[in-house]
């Protein structure tokens, strides 16, 4: 090989990658580290509102709901490096860390500027070379003198080989942090297939909050953007796909000039059909319901209502809601408006009594289109998990190609457990990484013929 060859070649300098190459280093591997950006860890700057929540120590008890269908995957990797050895780890390397609500870690320093800059000076440390400005355009096998596989790494500024490669490329969500999905070419161009990309952790633009269209059946002169800026602790959101249940999600909610955000809207994203099935979306038949009382079911809330009713006729259904409910009275009021029930107990219809029952506990929104790729924070969907080893990160396709963090068809939800996976994933990428470059071929054969 030329002299520019590396044991271990790392695409991606994102948090997965730069762990990866530091534990690809650690195990005693020469390791290149290559970056498009002009700097690495872009994106990582940005994690947490600038603060970094770089995991969550309720895992493993909360893993299965926060990394959905494709958890198990993940099993290994956090055995080996769990939420307490990520906060080890860092604290090794000078960044101490505190636990926030609901389990969720950031450095005492409050600044995802101390992770990046505690990674950089480990890299620099350990002789990591890192290229930055050059992004990678291709991967192609080569084979060695006894028969050995090693990678030519193609950028834009030259070409470099590698017995190992290890992509790290991220996902497609926040482009302009330098993911804009080019790993999942170069997986493909692997044989790996990726399952469909959805931008996850994003909020819902719904119709009826740009003042123009509204509500299916209900006469609305005001759109629903009058209630942006509202936030609830607690309700239900279910998503509703041509009228079958999608999926259901429960948490606070903001409601903003465009939809609704928050962390139940934004769990519930990563559901909705690709923005590819657009007559979908253009037929309406993308649409979410929102309970606004989740501990009630709607028979009680129906049955307290007609209790007061019945007790206070002459009382303004405003002040009815207001005494039952604990809810904000500006939404308490687009409901009234939108069932034609502002009015006293008394004048209210039992049809009007059931739409505001309904207006309550299944308020149905139309979703417009998909949130774009810009401001959804994770991917779901990536290199199918099927054709990487968990244990080890390998390619089950291709020889010593590894892969870890985002690129991977894993999103975990809002908290530290997407940061959780990079720093597991790139730990035993890198790890393995070392190892495989190192040993002799036969033993390759070996081991892969087990
Ligand atoms: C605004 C925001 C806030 C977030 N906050 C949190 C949080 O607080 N906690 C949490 O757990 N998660 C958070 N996330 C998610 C988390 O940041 C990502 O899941 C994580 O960064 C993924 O790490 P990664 O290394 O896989 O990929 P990335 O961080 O995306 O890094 C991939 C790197 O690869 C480079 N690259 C891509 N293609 C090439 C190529 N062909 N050649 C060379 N280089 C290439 C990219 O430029 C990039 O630097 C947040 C995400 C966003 C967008």
């Amino acid at each position: 090989m030329s002299e520019r060859s590396w044991q271990v070649i790392v695409i991606g300098a994102g948090p997965s990658g730069m762990m990866a190459a530091l534990k690809a280093r650690e195990g005693g591997a020469s390791v290149l580290l290559l970056e498009k950006n002009p700097a690495p860890g872009k994106k990582l700057l940005l994690t947490g509102h600038g603060r970094c929540n770089l995991t969550n120590c309720t895992i493993p008890d909360t893993f299965r709901e926060r990394y959905f269908e494709n958890a198990r995957f993940l099993n290994s990797s956090f055995h080996t490096f769990s939420p307490q050895d990520v906060c080890d780890y860092f604290s090794s390397i000078g960044v101490s860390t505190h636990e926030e609500d609901s389990g969720r870690m950031f450095p005492d320093a409050q600044k995802s500027r101390a992770v990046l800059d505690a990674l950089l000076k480990k890299l620099d440390s350990e002789d990591v070379e890192i290229l930055c400005d050059t992004e990678v355009l291709a991967l192609s096998p080569k084979e060695g003198k006894e028969g050995e596989t090693f990678w030519e790494v193609q950028t834009g500024k030259g070409t470099y080989y590698g017995n190992c490669v290890i992509l790290a490329t991220g996902g497609k969500a926040f482009p302009q942090t330098g993911s804009t999905g080019t790993g999942y070419q170069l997986a493909r161009s692997m044989g790996h297939s990726v399952t469909p990309l959805i931008p996850s952790l994003s909020p819902l633009y719904l119709s009826g909050f740009d003042g123009k269209s509204t509500e299916a059946g209900i006469s609305s002169e005001e759109g629903d953007e009058i209630l942006s800026g509202l936030t609830l602790e607690q309700v239900r959101l279910t998503l509703l796909v041509s009228e079958k249940t999608v999926a259901k999600t429960e948490g606070g909610l903001l409601f903003t000039h465009q939809g609704i955000s928050g962390p139940s809207a934004m769990r519930l994203s990563r559901y909705l059909p690709e923005g590819k099935e657009k007559s979908l979306y253009e037929d309406g038949k993308v649409r979410v319901q929102v309970h606004f009382l989740p501990e009630l079911r709607e028979e009680t809330v129906e049955e307290k209502l007609l209790g007061a009713m019945t007790s206070e006729p002459n009382r303004a259904m405003r002040n009815i809601l207001h005494s039952l409910f604990p809810l904000p009275e500006r939404l308490i009021g687009q409901v009234l408006f939108k069932a034609g029930g502002d009015l006293p107990a008394n004048q209210v219809t039992k049809m009007v009594r059931k739409k505001i029952v309904s207006g309550l506990c299944a308020t149905t929104y139309t979703v417009s289109h998909p949130a774009p790729w810009e401001i959804a924070y994770v991917t779901r969907g990536g290199v199918n998990i099927k054709e990487v080893d968990p244990k080890t990160m390998q390619s089950k396709l291709a020889p010593k190609i590894l892969f870890c963090g985002e690129i991977l068809d894993i999103d975990g939800d809002s908290g530290g457990y997407n940061l959780q996976h990079a720093w597991a994933s790139g730990f035993v990428a890198g790890q393995t990484a070392s190892t495989l470059s190192m040993m002799p071929q036969k033993m390759i054969n070996a081991q892969n013929a087990l």
